[in-house]
């Protein structure tokens, strides 16, 4: 049922005043369900866990992917997700220098993998029916730190899709494009980001960009954050290194060398987004949705007007103010 989003005040003097539509973003994705945020086509892979991890990722560039589900065909259930934090965590984890070859990325299987790094990780598939809200999507992702979430049919146990909070965020924007006067803006959009506080702006994880690529995946791996902004030696923001980027290894074979440079990793991409989407403290709220959604970027960096790093906002953070906070769900992220 559809909370109502605008509520009516009788002052004294009779005046209808009218509060400020806070909830108006939870009740979309409230009365919204996930099959309705899924596109009518798309691609989708699914990874028996017997595949070599090689395969796996030279199959997921091939199809231009950032996840499969896996399926293990003893167990005859999906267990979980290839993404490519965990491409991130194998070359980190056996990587020696240029000279040695990484034999455990060509030989191990994704289960024997799985086997040495589930120790310390999610060792089962998280997933939502089509017929959950989005609402139950988005608490999903932000509570288990994940970027994808499958939609699996109870019934045929189908992967119908990989739910991401690009796609839930978009979904919102289009539908407020087309049907605006359904959705009234919540007034918390015309405030600065700066006055709001969504974001991260202390202790923003970073690489040099005279540091090496090694140094970077380290990063990714003890801090657990999805891209890292690269600086030059005054802290002026000068790129940013997803972990999106660090397919591009996988794409041209060039994982037996993490020694590199941040600059040349950055020169060898082949596939990325010229300069960096940032934003501004100063910036309202409906600037940066309008922003990152046009982007298609899970983040902006968030710098002052001399280049320095300020911090970050993702999707994770605007999608815990615009729908966690006002259902009062607090910080799922800290
Ligand atoms: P990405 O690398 O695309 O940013 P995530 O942040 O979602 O992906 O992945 C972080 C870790 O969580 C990876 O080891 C991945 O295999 C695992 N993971 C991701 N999604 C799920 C899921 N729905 N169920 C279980 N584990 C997941
Ligand atoms: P995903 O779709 O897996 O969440 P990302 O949005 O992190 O991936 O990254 C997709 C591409 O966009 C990568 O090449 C990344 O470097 C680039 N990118 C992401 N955020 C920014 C940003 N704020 N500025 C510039 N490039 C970005
Ligand atoms: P994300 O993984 O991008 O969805 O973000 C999850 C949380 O981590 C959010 O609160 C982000 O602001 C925060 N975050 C993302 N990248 C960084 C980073 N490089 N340094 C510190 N925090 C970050």
């Amino acid at each position: 049922m559809e909370a109502p989003s605008q509520v009516s005040v009788q002052t004294k003097r009779g005046i209808q005043k009218q509060e400020d539509n806070a909830t108006a973003y939870m009740d979309f994705m409230k009365s919204h369900c996930c099959y309705d945020a899924i596109p009518t086509s798309c691609k989708l892979v699914v990874f028996d866990t017997k595949l070599q991890v090689q395969k796996a990722f030279f199959a997921l560039v091939a199809n231009s992917l950032r996840a499969a589900p896996l399926w293990d065909s003893k167990l005859k259930r999906f267990v979980g997700m290839l993404t490519i934090t965990d491409f991130i965590n194998i070359i980190h984890c056996y990587y020696k220098s240029p000279l040695v070859q990484m034999y455990e990325l060509e030989n191990h299987k994704i289960e024997t993998w799985r086997d040495v790094y589930l120790k310390c990780s999610c060792p089962f598939l998280i997933s939502i029916s089509p017929d959950a809200s989005l609402f139950d999507a988005i608490y999903s992702l932000l509570k288990h730190k994940i970027h994808r979430l499958p939609v699996i049919e109870p019934k045929s146990g189908n992967v119908l899709h990989i739910l991401t909070h690009k796609r839930i965020l978009k979904f919102l924007h289009i539908f407020l494009c087309c049907q605006g006067e359904k959705v009234p803006k919540p007034a918390f959009i015309h405030r600065q980001i700066q006055e709001m506080g969504i974001g991260t702006f202390r202790n923003i994880a970073a690489v040099q960009q005279t540091a090496t690529l090694y140094d970077a995946l380290s990063i990714f791996v003890d801090r657990r954050v999805s891209a890292l902004p690269v600086v030059d030696e005054k802290g002026k923001v000068v790129a940013l290194y997803s972990r999106f980027d660090v397919i591009n290894l996988a794409a041209q074979k060039t994982y037996n060398n993490l020694d590199v440079t941040m600059l040349e990793a950055l020169d060898r991409r082949r596939c990325f987004m010229e300069g960096v989407i940032k934003c501004y403290p100063d910036e309202t709220l409906e600037t940066i949705i309008d922003r990152i959604v046009t982007a298609e970027v899970h983040r902006l960096v968030l710098v002052d007007r001399a280049d320095m790093l300020r911090g970050i906002i993702s999707l994770s953070d605007l999608l815990q103010a615009m729908v966690l906070t006002p259902a009062g769900i607090e910080a799922l992220l800290s």
